[in-house]
């Protein structure tokens, strides 16, 4: 598991709801459980933003190479 965001910045100070949210291991954005991560790149971003793998796609959108990796033909 990718480490959690760092709760001592200040935008946790402003938001305590999100600095709860990953201190019980769940999501800043959906407030649901933490998927599985897809890469390194997407552990790390959940250490900045502390967004699910799910909440990243829809705000950064899916790369359409790795869908096409992962197509089955
Ligand atoms: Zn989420």
């Amino acid at each position: 598991m990718p480490l959690p965001p760092d709760l001592s910045k200040p935008i946790f100070a402003l938001m305590p709801h999100l600095a709860d949210r990953i201190m019980q291991g769940l999501c800043t954005y959906c407030s649901l459980g933490l998927d599985e991560f897809r890469d390194e790149l997407s552990a790390k971003e959940y250490s900045i933003s502390g967004m699910c793998q799910s909440c990243q796609d829809k705000t950064f959108g899916v790369n359409e190479e790795e869908l096409e990796e992962g197509a089955p033909w």
